[in-house]
This record gives structure tokens, C-alpha cells and sequence, in this order.
């Protein structure tokens, strides 16, 4: 790379003008955020906010996910210079993305989590950005689909995971990540004929109604005809994807809470979110990712590519309804 872009490309973090573009910073330097976007408070006119949650309280095994918002932004710093692989949509260089920044919450109280997460969650939605949010452990998921089903109605939920987070759990107050989606459920927050959980490889005799499509499933198959199964069960519906770590095998990301063998590997995900293109995508998660139990870095690179395909059906499914927007008019 010439010098002088070795001068102007630095801390793109805070100094690029505009919100789009590629970044040539040097991977391994520099001030931090999602993909080298603008680290901003400022949401006027985003397509997409990008935020982190911090909070890893509500785990049955290891802690740490709270390290994962800051591990996945730094993971990504590898990927800016590029355009995405295997797309025909370039969001860097044709969408207002920004990094938002992390929740701000009292570690001290946890029992005021949920309501500062959705009302954080709202107050983006509210600025008419789409959000993808960084976990923290999956029991995040529940209060951002609380500020989700204000705006959208029930939504379809396409659920990667090696667990189904549906085990029995009827004291809402309890903060547990095996057991909100019982209770989104419970809340109807979540349609269950039109959504879906992929990976599963963990037993649970509560059978919540939603499709299931287990690990040895996918493992039988093709990722694009695991990708065309799901696509049958959400139609057109509005649809939040939640991403567990784990749903991926501990070969490809041992840096998680409760790891299960037999998971999906990456090349599997990244085919299966690739054939989603066109789902009515309104936003999304990647959570679980704890990069303290990983030396390698990889389950952190695997969030960050699996946030950047994330990225990328949001923007496919923007445009898309842009482009409708348009015709109609
Ligand atoms: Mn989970
Ligand atoms: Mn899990």
C-alpha cells in the first residue's frame, strides 16, 4: 500500500468522512469499530446500526461473552478492504452503516437489563436504522425482540444454535440464556410455524412448535437446501435471525459458553446465510462469542464474517424494498 494511504487511512474509526467506503487501515492498528465504520452517536439517516451488548449474567456454564462486541470489532478489521465474497451488494460502499457503540448498563443490577436493553433497542429503531447487535450471551435476544415486535409485529425467528434456548421457565423474572425463548414464546413475540432453529444438537422434551432443523439434518444435506427449507417456513414474513456461536462445531468456534459437538462448520453456515439472500431480513444478532477460551481467534473471525453475511441480507432485503418503494410510486 502506497504511503500515503498509510497517512490517510488511520483511525477510520472516527476519521472517515461520510458514512460509506472501504478502509485500508492497517488491520492490526488503529481505533476500533465494526468493519472500520464511523463510531457514532449520530443515527440521522443510518440504514444500519451496528451495537454491542456487553452482558454475560445470564450463563449455565462459562462467562465471558462480554468480551465478545469488542473481540468481533477487532476481527473484522480484516475484512473492510474487500468487498464481500459471493455477493452482488457491496454495503460498505452503497449503505449508511454505523457502529453505534455498546449498551451502557449497571453490571450491579442485573435485574434492570432487560428494560435498558429494549428501551436501547427501541430508541435505534425508533431513528428508522435497521440494528445488528453483538452479543453477550443469547439471553440478550429476548428484551431486543421485545423492541423488535413493537415495530414489526410478531416476527419470524431463524434461530442458529446448538440448543434450542426453549427449556421450561415460567418465572419471567428469572434472566437465563436456556429459557427465553419459552418465554418470547409465552409472549408471542415469536410465531412459531413460520420459525426455525438450525443446528440443534441438544435435548429438550418441550416441543415449542417451531421447525427444527437439527445438526445431523444439515449435515445430510446441502446448505442451499437447508437455506430453501427456511426460506419455505418464513415466506415474506418480517424475519430476526439470532446467531449462536455454537451452532457452529467447537473445531470452528471453541470460544463459547456451552460448546456441543457435531455442530455445523463455517463453510456450512456461511453457505446457508449466503442462500437466504431475498428473506425479508429486519434484523439481526451474533451471539455467544467468548474469545477468551479460544488462543486461535477464530470463533471471533467467524462472528465477524457471519455479522458481515448478516450485513449483507439486511442490505439485500433494503434494497429489494426500495426498489419495490419505486415501482410503486
Ligand atoms: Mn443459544
Ligand atoms: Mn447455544
Amino acid at each position: 500500500m502506497a504511503l500515503k494511504d498509510a497517512e490517510s487511512d488511520v483511525d477510520n474509526a472516527i476519521t472517515r468522512e461520510g458514512k460509506r467506503g472501504m478502509s485500508y487501515e492497517n488491520a492490526f492498528g488503529g481505533i476500533l469499530s465494526f468493519m472500520r465504520r464511523n463510531y457514532t452517536k449520530n443515527l440521522a439517516g443510518v440504514d444500519l446500526a451496528v451495537t454491542g451488548i456487553p452482558f454475560d449474567q445470564a450463563v449455565t456454564n462459562r462467562p465471558g461473552s462480554r468480551f465478545g462486541p469488542r473481540a468481533i470489532r477487532e476481527a473484522s478489521t480484516l475484512q473492510p478492504c474487500d468487498a464481500p465474497f459471493g455477493w452482488d451488494i457491496n454495503p460498505l460502499l452503497d449503505f449508511d452503516i454505523v457502529d453505534y457503540g455498546d449498551l451502557a448498563f449497571d453490571y450491579a443490577n442485573v435485574a434492570a437489563f432487560p428494560k435498558r436493553l429494549t428501551d436501547h433497542i427501541r430508541g435505534i429503531l425508533e431513528h428508522g436504522s435497521g440494528v445488528l447487535s453483538f452479543g453477550g450471551d443469547h439471553y440478550v435476544t429476548f428484551p431486543i425482540l421485545r423492541a423488535f415486535v413493537e415495530k414489526f409485529g410478531p416476527i419470524a425467528l431463524v434461530h442458529f444454535d446448538a440448543h434450542s434456548d426453549t427449556w421450561p421457565d415460567d418465572d419471567m423474572e428469572r434472566i437465563d440464556h436456556g429459557t427465553m425463548f419459552y418465554k418470547a414464546l409465552k409472549e408471542e413475540l415469536i410465531i412459531p410455524d413460520k420459525s426455525v432453529q438450525i443446528g440443534i444438537r441438544t435435548h429438550n422434551d418441550f416441543n415449542a412448535g417451531v421447525h427444527v432443523i437439527a445438526a445431523p439434518q444439515v449435515h445430510s444435506q446441502t446448505p442451499s437446501m437447508t437455506a430453501s427449507q427456511i426460506k419455505d417456513i418464513v415466506g415474506n414474513h418480517p424475519v430476526y435471525l439470532t446467531f449462536d456461536i455454537d451452532c457452529l462445531d467447537p473445531a470452528f468456534a471453541p470460544g463459547t459458553g456451552t460448546p456441543v459437538w457435531g455442530g455445523l462448520s463455517s463453510a456450512q453456515a456461511a453457505g446457508i446465510l449466503r442462500e437466504l439472500s431475498g428473506i425479508n431480513l429486519v434484523g439481526a444478532d451474533v451471539v455467544e462469542v467468548s474469545p477468551q477460551y479460544d488462543v486461535s481467534g477464530a470463533t471471533a473471525i467467524a462472528g465477524a464474517h457471519a455479522a458481515m453475511e448478516l450485513t449483507c441480507l439486511y442490505c439485500t432485503n433494503l434494497r429489494a424494498q426500495r426498489e419495490n418503494k419505486k415501482n410503486v410510486n
